[in-house]
């Protein structure tokens, strides 16, 4: 019982997050690993709680996917990372690029963010490339047209797709040929065991000769050790993410470590 009351109070709380300026966006740098170069970051939604502090986005996303206000939620998260953005990329590289998670659900909506997003960007003067978005394999296999016309129409307007979490959900592989996808990101569950484990090695390995066979570039998840980096930078992987590199941080640091990475 009381975890159904802290759940919906949490929920009461979410509503009013919003308006109360309690959200915030930390980025975490997508390294390129050939190179060391950061032209990538992901953008990640923060909710600083006014007596709970930080709450986790596995706890409030999965809560704001349930009541819908997960595409308020997203809009915002979208519009904070496109301001940064388009700074980021005058002043430190000009293809920069933001990955914005975006949920199953905000697709599935009615007034689906497709149309505004893309005039947002428009209106910014940003081009489609600089934006990625990060969707499961779940919504692939899902075989509404009305959602495959919403992505196809993304794809249109030059915007990249990555597949989240990949090798944990169905492993309908087809849906790779069907869709115009451009990045699979290897979920931290196959990264965290690389060095102990041959069997992790061997499906990183696997995903990563699959994905460049077809076109597409690979981004490992969960990277923390100068190990984990070497076997994948040697097995040809494209880019790496993880707290070996850095954390999740505010736009600020995020900018301070652009300029001090750029020397
Ligand atoms: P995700 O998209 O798979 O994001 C990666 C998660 O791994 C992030 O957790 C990140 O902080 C964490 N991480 C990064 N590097 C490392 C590492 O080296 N080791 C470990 N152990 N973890 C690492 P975070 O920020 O707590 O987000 C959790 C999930 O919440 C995300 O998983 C994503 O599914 C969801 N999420 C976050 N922001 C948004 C958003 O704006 N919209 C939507 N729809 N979902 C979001
Ligand atoms: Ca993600
Ligand atoms: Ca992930």
């Amino acid at each position: 019982q009381q975890t159904a009351q802290s759940r919906l109070r949490l929920i009461n709380e979410l509503r009013g997050a919003l308006a109360g300026n309690q959200f915030t966006v930390h980025y975490q740098p997508i390294m390129e690993l050939a190179t060391g170069s950061i032209h990538k970051a992901e953008a990640l939604a923060r909710w600083q709680h006014p007596v709970l502090g930080m709450v986790s986005p596995a706890r409030f996303i999965p809560l704001a996917e349930e009541t819908g206000m997960i595409a308020e939620i997203g809009d915002w998260v979208f519009k904070e990372s496109a301001r940064q953005l388009e700074r980021w990329r005058e002043s430190h590289n000009a293809g920069f690029q933001i990955s914005v998670n975006v949920s199953p659900v905000q697709f599935n909506n009615s007034d689906c963010m497709c149309k505004s997003w893309l005039i947002h960007l428009q209106e910014l003067g940003l081009p489609g490339q600089s934006l990625c978005i990060e969707i499961t394999e779940g919504l692939l296999l899902n075989d509404e047209s009305s959602i495959t016309d919403k992505l196809i129409g993304f794809r249109d307007a030059g915007i990249q797709v990555a597949i989240d979490d990949f090798g944990t959900g169905y492993s309908a592989l087809s849906y790779l040929k069907k869709f115009d996808i451009d990045y699979l990101k290897i979920d931290q569950s196959f990264v965290r065991d690389l060095v102990t484990d041959p069997d992790d090695m061997a499906l990183s390995e696997a995903i990563i000769v699959m994905a460049h066979k077809l076109g597409l570039k690979v981004i490992a998840e969960g990277v923390e050790t100068e190990e984990q980096r070497k076997l994948l930078t040697v097995a040809g992987c494209d880019y790496a993410q993880g707290y070996l590199f850095s954390r999740p941080m505010p736009a600020d640091e995020f900018e301070k470590m652009l300029k001090a990475s750029r020397g």
